[in-house]
């Protein structure tokens, strides 16, 4: 059975919501959590995941200092943003000192 299936089948109440929730705002399990995140050394094991809904997810993710999805996915979000902004300023330097386009050949 797909890991996905299987610890939705295992946790059909998101786990969060069981502990912290009264009965009648407890959410379905809709997403697959690690306990321990990928990022801090976390395995993929069945021990490690568990059901969890989609609000207490993106709330545990924030909590993480993680987004989802892979951190190579974050890594490359940095980059880019690393050259927009490396462009912006060489733009900037060009408009403010328009100059050096003709001082040098
Ligand atoms: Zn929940």
């Amino acid at each position: 059975m797909a890991t996905r299936k299987r610890i939705l089948s295992r946790d059909p109440i998101c786990i969060v919501c069981l502990r912290t929730q009264p009965l009648a705002r407890r959410r379905l399990s809709t997403e697959v959590d690690h306990i321990v995140p990928l990022s801090k050394g976390g395995s993929g094991d069945d021990g490690n995941l568990q059901g969890i809904c989609e609000e207490h997810h993106k709330a545990k993710t924030a909590a993480d200092g993680d987004r989802p999805g892979s951190s190579r996915r974050a890594a490359r979000r940095v980059a880019h943003q690393a050259l927009v902004l490396a462009e912006l300023i060489l733009l900037q330097l060009l408009m403010t000192f328009p100059f050096v386009l003709t001082e040098f050949p």
